[in-house]
């Protein structure tokens, strides 16, 4: 492991030996994580590699106690996600091109309304989910001619929680993610 993901690692090891507080981890880790993307040259290449047809999340680390992940999220050019959700904390950290990522809440009869225009994330920039924050997104690359790759870090073992995936009529279907180098 490189030593800066390394360093990222171990202190976001310290936070949650520290914290289980949702806003604490959020803002603490959120700094952490902005110190990591905001120099490139750490990522080992196979996991920046895109799928010709979908966007792919590698598996980083996994705390031994899967208190939380750290993926690489990469994007083929114009590749996006579904409306979805994570139901745990979730920080994202743009380390290359840029992705706009579009928040939903469930209005009346539980249908899915867009919360505000969509935020576009460049490189060094963090953002968050969360089921306090506002959970349901849909994340796509802001470039239909380049790769983007965004390092998430979320408070569990992400691949293997059941989240879902919503229709615009609100209806939730069940989704696990996986990790693509697993
Ligand atoms: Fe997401």
């Amino acid at each position: 492991m490189h030593a800066r993901l390394r360093q990222f690692v171990n202190a976001m090891t310290a936070l949650v030996d520290t914290t289980a507080d949702e806003a604490r981890i959020i803002r603490e880790g959120g700094a952490l994580l902005r110190a990591l993307v905001e120099q490139d040259g750490w990522l080992p290449a196979e996991c920046a590699q895109p799928d010709p047809q979908y966007y792919r999340q590698y598996l980083l680390y996994l705390d031994p106690r899967k208190r939380f992940s750290v993926l690489s999220f990469v994007w083929g050019p114009g590749q996006s996600t579904p409306v979805h959700n994570h139901t745990v904390w979730g920080l994202i950290g743009m380390l290359r091109g840029a992705e706009l990522a579009q928040s939903y809440h469930q209005g009346a009869e539980g249908r899915l309304e867009r919360s505000g225009p969509p935020q576009r994330l460049e490189p060094g920039m963090v953002t968050a989910v969360s089921p306090m924050l506002g959970d349901i997104h849909q994340v796509e690359n802001a470039y239909d001619d380049r790769v983007s790759i965004g390092i998430h870090v979320y408070g569990a073992d992400i691949g293997a929680v059941d989240r879902a995936v919503f229709t615009p009529e609100g209806e939730a279907r069940p989704f696990r993610s996986g990790y693509a180098n697993a």
